[in-house]
This record gives structure tokens, sequence and C-alpha cells, in this order.
């Protein structure tokens, strides 16, 4: 057997923030027998200095069988709102690093087997979920919301016990860092002041340096954490996107979109849409995902409260997120609007319009694209007229949405370009995401490929393949994804 392929590009590293053993971990892979490759992106392959296509010495590492040993993390979390204990890297080994002009990335494979994290889990992640993570991720890149990225998909023969019996694949994730709101809390739960302190001091030292030298760095820290998330949460509503699990174990302390499982864009518009159908309850619906956020943020500013040491201090930082996140929010809807100068009242014109697609159950990609179309006369309007069941409705918001358009002397031309470089044409329906894991699964990987190319740039025309833009068919109906994968 050949001695495992060592990347020279590839940076060995041993964890993060000077933490060992048995916070951080040095564990072996579990290679995927005979691999094959179910997807390579190009473009993020060559900003990591690796070549277009893919090669056989990538298919190895890439399917778990390495030279250097990977190291996996603990972390904890609240699961659902409840406290859940320790998790960790239960399916997840850091390889390394690769440079990307000058930007250390961490190079993470999801799936090659259990880890000392992996409780009940088999360590393995399936087809189906992999080729969702790695859609997704680059499809959320594509749209501009800050996100870790897929470099690959690795498929293989391996049976999985799901539902039903499933496929092994790997995903490869590539981000600045996987640290989590997480991994605050379960140095804090247990009272490990030390680590805390050095990973707090590691993650301003290298990811928000213009914390350090603010009175209280760790403080600031968190102001700039809510910040980003407040921001995110903003940017996932604009475009209908559904996380589906924001437990505090999957919030990025980068501000990141983070762990893809039972995640979905929105077709038809519901503010109460709930996308995992784990979630019971409804606690992670589309319309509770910014109060989610700021519940997230309290538990991260919780687990620094020992470090921050100043209870009025915290309670000011969280107040501040609800602001930031409407700010954003408003400003993310003026733009999908075309709406060039701020008036007071435009958040009324956008809760009009809320309103009309929740009662409607009007498709929200569609509704914002064919908007970007209309000019401000009246007239032809049919196009967006066709997607909403009460017309007259329609016709009232829409006579709203040109007035408003006049009182800024709003012009066709621009405004209109500047509202397709907003409202996709192109988002990952459910549906979409099955139509690639089925060809896939049909010795068609093709089809995901020409889907990752058409996402990673939604914002454009892709003639070709137009039919992806359509609202989910009958046949998608009764797709359900859910938290096991
Ligand atoms: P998730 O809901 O996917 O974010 O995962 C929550 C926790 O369960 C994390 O600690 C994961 O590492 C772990 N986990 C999920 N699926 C598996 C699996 N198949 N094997 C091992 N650990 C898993
Ligand atoms: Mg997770």
């Amino acid at each position: 057997m050949n001695a495992p392929f060592k990347p020279a590009l590839l940076l060995p590293t041993s964890g993060f923030a000077g933490l060992a053993a048995p916070h951080i971990v040095a564990v072996p892979t579990q290679p995927l027998e005979s691999p094959h490759w179910l997807a390579w992106n190009a473009s993020l392959a060559q900003t990591l200095g690796l070549p277009a296509e893919p090669t056989g010495e990538w298919l190895q590492v890439l399917s778990g069988k390495v030279a250097q040993t990977p190291w996996c993390s603990v972390y904890s979390g609240h699961q659902f709102g409840v406290w859940a204990g320790q998790l960790g890297d239960g399916r997840a080994h850091t390889l390394g690093q690769l440079s990307a002009q000058g930007v250390l990335q961490d190079i993470q494979l999801k799936g090659a087997g259990r880890t000392p994290f992996s409780r009940m889990g088999d360590g393995r992640a399936v087809w189906r979920s992999s080729i969702r993570e790695y859609l997704c991720s680059e499809a959320m890149a594509g749209l501009g919301i800050p996100t870790t990225r897929a470099l690959a998909v690795v498929g293989s023969a391996l049976p999985v016990q799901r539902e039903t019996l499933e496929q092994a694949a790997i995903v490869t994730r590539v981000a600045e860092s996987f640290i989590r709101f997480g991994h605050f809390e379960h140095f804090a739960h247990h009272g490990h002041t030390d680590a805390l302190r050095q990973l707090t001091d590691d993650v301003i030292a290298r990811f928000y340096l213009q914390c350090a030298d603010a009175p209280n760095p760790v403080l600031a820290l968190l102001e700039a954490v809510i910040g980003r998330t407040a921001t995110l949460m903003a940017q996932w509503q604009a475009v209908g996107f559904c996380h589906g699990v924001m437990n505090t174990d999957n919030m990025s302390i980068l501000g990141l979109t983070l762990d893809y499982g039972p995640f979905g864009f929105m077709d038809a518009f519901d503010l109460n849409h709930v996308c995992n159908h784990s979630d019971r309850e409804g606690r992670y619906a589309y319309g509770q995902q910014p109060r989610v956020g700021w519940w997230n943020c309290g538990a991260l500013g919780s687990a620094l409260l020992p470090l921050i040491g100043d209870e009025q201090a915290l309670r000011e930082a969280l107040a501040r997120y609800e602001p930031t996140f409407q700010e954003a929010l408003d400003a993310a809807f003026r733009r999908k609007l075309g709406l060039m100068r701020p008036r007071a009242d435009d958040a009324q014109l956008v809760g009009r319009l809320m309103r009309l697609l929740h009662q409607n159950r009007t498709d929200f990609t569609l509704f914002f694209r064919a908007l970007s179309h209309l000019p401000r006369e009246a007239g032809a309007d049919d196009a967006v007229r066709n997607l909403v069941l009460d017309r007259a409705a329609c016709d009232d918001w829409l006579g709203a949405w040109r007035a408003r358009l006049e009182w800024e002397d709003s012009a066709d031309g621009p405004r209109q370009s500047a509202m397709l470089r907003v409202n996709p044409k192109f988002v990952l329906r459910n549906y979409l995401a099955e139509t690639a894991i089925r060809a896939a699964h049909e010795g068609h990987p093709e089809v995901l490929a020409q889907l990752q190319e058409v996402l990673a740039t939604p914002f454009d025309e892709h003639p070709d393949n137009e039919a992806w833009a359509a609202a989910p068919p009958d046949w998608a109906e009764t797709l359900a994804v859910s938290c096991s994968s």
C-alpha cells in the first residue's frame, strides 16, 4: 500500500489557543475505502493554491488517508434552549491549514470516523447531508453571506444506518476557524477559567485584534460578535434562509453560517415556517431566528461574564443586538425594494409586504426577482401579480411602492439593476438539492457540479438552467429534512 500523500501546502496544526488534552486531542481518521469524487470546488481549490482539477492524491487526503494525525476539540452548548452538556467534534477532524491569499484557513473533514466526542454517533456523514452542506455553503457564499466554505465531497459505498441504510461520504469544510459559542460555554460551565481566558485571548489576537486595545477587551469582543450575529440574522432573513438548528454549538464566533443540517430556503413565504421536522415546537421557525440569535448571544455573554466582570455592561451590550439587527434588516429590505433614500415610514411599507406575502404564501424568491424588473410606471405587472392570489391587495401594495419610488424620483435603469444584484434568481431550494442528490446516486455527479456553478452566481441569468429558478414541482411537496444525517 502507498504511504499517505503529504501535501506540502497543508500546514500541520495541533489545535487552537495553545489548548491541549482533554480539550483538544489528536485523533486518527478512519479513511473511506475505494473513495470517489462527488464534488470538487475548482474555484475555491485555486484560491487555496490547489489544482483546479482534482487529483488522486487529494482524493486520498480528503477521504481520510492522511499522513499527519488530525485533531478534534471539545465544546458544549444549549440545544433547543436546554443545556446539553458536553458535545464536541463528534465527526469533524481538522487536518491543518491552507493559505488563501495569505489568510490561513482550517481544513476540516466531516464524516471521517469516530472521535472521543462522538457519544452515540458513528462519526460518519452520508451522501445526502454532505451534498446538502456542500451546495449550501457555496450558495451562501454566492449570495455574499458569511459562511464556512466547502472544498469537496468524497463518496463511498460504506453502508451507514440512518432512517434507512445510506452510504458514507465526507465533506471537506474550510473556514478561518470553526470555533463556536459552545467552546466558550464549555470552559465556563466547567470553571476552566484559564482555558476560557486562553481561548478568548487567542480569538481576539487572531480575529478581533481591534478589541485588544479596548478598556475591556472581552466586552469589546462580545460586542463585536453580537454585531456580526445580528447582521448575519438580517442577511438570513433577507433571503428567506432558515438554519433549522440554531443551537449555541452551531453558532460561529466569527459570525459565519455554520453546520448545515436540516436548513431550508423558503419557497412559499410563511413567517412561521419550520424547515426542520425534528423541531416540533417551531423554536427555530423563520420568524424566530433573530430572537434566537439574541438568546444565543446571551448564552455567550454568560459564558464570558467571569472575564468581563461587569454584569451591567453585559446587559447593555446585549441590548444593542436588537437595534443592530433592525438597522441591518431595514437596510437590506430597502435595497430589495430598490429604495435608495431612507424614509421614516419604510418599515411600514416592508411590514405590509411581509403580511401580503405571508397571507398569500407567495414564493419569496420569485416575488422579489419579478419586482426587480418592474418599471416605475404602472402597467405590465402580471409577472408579479400572478404570484399573489389576492390581486387587489397586491395592486394596493404595488401602488404604495410606486408612490414611494416617485417620492425619491427613482430612475428605472439603475434601480432595476441594483435590485437584480440583491434579489437572487437562484437559491438552494430543497427540491434542487434533492435533484442533485438523486442524480449523484444515479451516477451523475455532474448535475451537482452544474448546480453549484449556478448557485455561485445567483444574481446572474443562467439561460441553460432557467428551470432551476422555478418554484418547487409537485413531487417536492413531501420532502422532509430532519436532524439525523
Ligand atoms: P449537529 O446537530 O449536527 O450540529 O450535531 C450535534 C452534536 O452531535 C455534535 O457534537 C456532533 O459532532 C454530534 N454528531 C452529530 N452526528 C454525529 C454522528 N453521526 N457521529 C458522531 N457525532 C455526531
Ligand atoms: Mg453542530
